[in-house]
């Protein structure tokens, strides 16, 4: 080994752009590789005052020159390096197209080691098909075209029930037995428990899992045995995208439609995007999939520019179910007459429901009857949410609690009380209709206080439930033969949100949802409640007019010039003082507007649809166009310019939500 002082890269998870110049010598890190290099390894270094942990990108023996001083590493964490040049050219292109430093790209490239994950993670338990079944020709077809089409982007377009996952796996199984890895993303690793399973028991200790319930320690274990690769088949959320897996021949996206393929937090990516990025850097093939594809995806299919793959057919013995929409204007409850009578049909023939709402906590807001008062968060300008069980109002954006009010703060009025209805409130109407039946709730209040979705989602495979009412966890990926009825409490919670892809993801979700019933049997039935039964959204979703659907809305999208016909960027100016952050939204307007660019349209500034979240006053700029990279550019330039010490800038490339 070396003594002779070597020189590193080092980049932090700050917002700072560029590297710095670091001191080491080989036998000072005592790293495990053969060469001797630390790239890709985390080092802890001074930094100002501060000792922070960073990344190495490069390193060199000869002095570069700089007129500092050279400070040394405090010294090397990791034996094996973390990343390698794949992963860190990957992270390049991460940093620039979502305006982040290297640091930030890197450290977001490790999956998320949340200790107290809100949703816990499943034990193997439940039903587990181990064996590879015989595929229908469909599926056949359809795993040729992934493994050997000489188009490497595809699509499988596959209705609810229709074996898209055989398809992946068997897919998975040629890539792997050939000498190439796969990366397999999904929503939410929490709530794919059968898969996970199933994949366990056919690729055994080739899998790694990554899950946010992972310690940071497990989750290193997990990386290394993808670095080294001993694990071939990954399995993970958003994140896993990044894993560095070792030869890389297949990239999955189950459920492509879901909103949490894109980053909530800087660097804001989706993962859709960074797959086609990674697949195309190291020529692998990636393979999308959904029963109801991101208007975005549907267009490519359209465009020729991702092959499209169909699976037509239900196939373990199940039909498509019968859709009735069910006009609920003048009605009170959330329940109509046509659903509790399906239920008890249901009941009757040893069947089950499932009934979702996307919309937790009792009532949706408390206000006043006399002068319309209604009852905002504190810190947000939202409304709060009647929690009974606790008998608390709970803002669902930051979480502040108070007590409710019984008389009118605005006119002393003592005529308050609930409007509009969520979860906890259908639950108790639901025993109200059905007192001797077993109703179980769940959502992340529910699963929160009990701690054991897994058990209630055991339960009710094993029957021991009748009816189970939920939130979006019911909607996604949940297979029990025992289901005929599905009842989606009020379709339409969603629709009136001002997003223009508030339309898509009504559909979407109605669709998916509907998928829950009748999987196994050919007498489904979906009831779809809601006061806006001629909304394409809704109607088509119940038609089973997806085709139709998409062009519809697809026709819209170009007329109004919205993605996919355009791209778009947000930028989000949020601080506590409302007039900084209004003047400094302005300002940027104007540097904008002053480069006239061609074909880009700016929009703004104009208060965010939610106006203030956690005492932060928000405004937006949207930016159009049709000129991705000029676009691009000036809000780069802008973010190298643009400073105030009170007001956040936040940078949204191409956005899935504008609230
Ligand atoms: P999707 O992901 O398209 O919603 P799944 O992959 O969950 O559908 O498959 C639905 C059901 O069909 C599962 O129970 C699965 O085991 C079963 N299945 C898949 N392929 C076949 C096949 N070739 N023959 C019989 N049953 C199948
Ligand atoms: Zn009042
Ligand atoms: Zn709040």
């Amino acid at each position: 080994m070396s003594i002779s002082p070597k020189y590193i890269e080092v980049v932090f998870n700050t917002p700072v752009s560029g590297s710095f110049t670091y001191l080491t010598t080989d036998s000072e890190s005592g790293n495990e590789s053969t060469d001797n290099s630390i790239v890709g390894s985390r080092v802890i270094a001074p930094f100002g005052k501060r000792s922070l942990t960073g990344f190495v990108i490069s390193e060199s023996y000869d002095k570069p020159d700089e007129k500092f001083k050279i400070k040394a590493i405090t010294r090397v964490i990791d034996k094996k390096s973390l990343f390698g040049k794949a992963e860190i050219d990957l992270a390049l292109w991460v940093s620039s197209m979502y305006f982040c430093s290297l640091g930030e790209a890197l450290s977001s490239m490790l999956p998320g080691g949340r200790r107290d994950s809100r949703t816990p993670v499943f034990d193997t338990e439940g039903p587990v098909s181990i064996v590879p079944r015989t595929l229908s020709e469909e599926q056949i077809a359809a795993v040729n075209a992934i493994t050997t089409s000489g188009r490497k982007l595809l699509y499988l377009y596959g209705i609810t029930g229709s074996g898209k996952t055989e398809v992946f796996l068997q897919s998975a199984e040629k890539v792997i037995s050939s000498g190439g890895s796969v990366i397999y993303l999904v929503p939410e690793i929490s709530l794919t428990h059968q898969l996970t399973a199933q994949v366990r028991s056919r690729f055994e200790d080739r899998v790694a899992v990554l899950h946010s319930a992972l310690t940071p320690s497990q989750r290193l274990v997990e990386w290394q045995r993808i670095r080294s690769g001993d694990a071939v088949f990954i399995i993970g959320a958003r994140s896993a995208v990044f894993a560095p897996a070792v030869n890389l021949g297949l990239i999955i996206i189950d459920e492509e439609h879901e909103g949490s393929y894109k980053s909530g937090r800087a660097p804001r990516y989706h993962a859709r995007q960074v797959a086609m990025k990674r697949a195309s850097l190291v020529s692998a093939r990636l393979v999308m999939g959904s029963a109801t594809p991101s208007v975005e995806a549907y267009q490519l299919m359209e465009e020729g520019r991702i092959q499209r793959l169909n699976l037509t057919r239900r196939l373990s013995g199940g039909g498509v179910p019968v859709n009735r929409i069910i006009d609920m204007k003048g009605s009170t409850g959330p329940l109509s007459r046509e659903l509790i009578e399906e239920m008890k049909i249901t009941h009757n023939q040893g069947k089950q429901t499932i009934l979702f709402l996307n919309r937790r906590g009792f009532s949706y807001f408390f206000h006043c009857r006399s002068c319309g008062w209604d009852m905002e968060c504190k810190h947000c300008s939202v409304s709060m949410t009647y929690h009974k069980d606790r008998n608390r109002m709970v803002c669902h954006y930051c979480g502040a609690v108070s007590l409710p009010v019984t008389v009118c703060p605005s006119c002393n009025s003592m005529d308050v009380g609930y409007s509009g209805f969520g979860t906890e409130l259908v639950e108790d109407e639901v025993k109200k209709f059905f007192p001797n039946l077993r109703v179980e709730r769940i959502d992340s209040d529910s699963v929160k206080k009990k701690g054991s979705l897994a058990k209630t989602l055991k339960d009710f495979h094993d029957r021991k439930i009748d009816i189970l009412l939920g939130t979006q966890m019911v909607a996604k990926g949940l297979n029990f033969p025992g289901v005929r009825l599905v009842g989606i409490i009020l379709a339409d919670s969603g629709l009136h949100l001002p997003d223009f892809r508030a339309g898509e993801r009504t559909f979407s979700l109605i669709t998916q949802v509907s998928g829950r019933a009748g999987r196994y049997t050919p007498d489904g039935l979906v009831l779809i409640q809601t006061f806006d039964p001629g909304n394409p959204a809704i109607s088509m979703a119940a038609v089973n007019k997806q085709e139709e659907y998409y062009r519809n809305e697809i026709r819209k999208r170009r007329m109004l010039g919205f993605p996919p016909f355009s791209r778009l960027f947000r930028l989000v100016f949020r601080g506590i003082n409302e007039k900084r952050v209004i003047d400094y939204a302005e300002r940027v307007y104007i540097s904008l507007d002053q480069w006239n660019l061609e074909r880009v349209e700016i929009l703004g500034p104009a208060e965010c649809p939610i106006k203030k979240i956690s005492r932060n006053y928000r405004y937006q700029i949207l930016i159009r166009t049709n000129n991705f990279n000029a676009a691009h550019d000036a809000v780069d330039h802008l973010k190298k310019i643009a400073s105030a010490s009170d007001v956040y800038m936040e940078i949204d490339v191409d956005p899935v939500s504008l609230l």
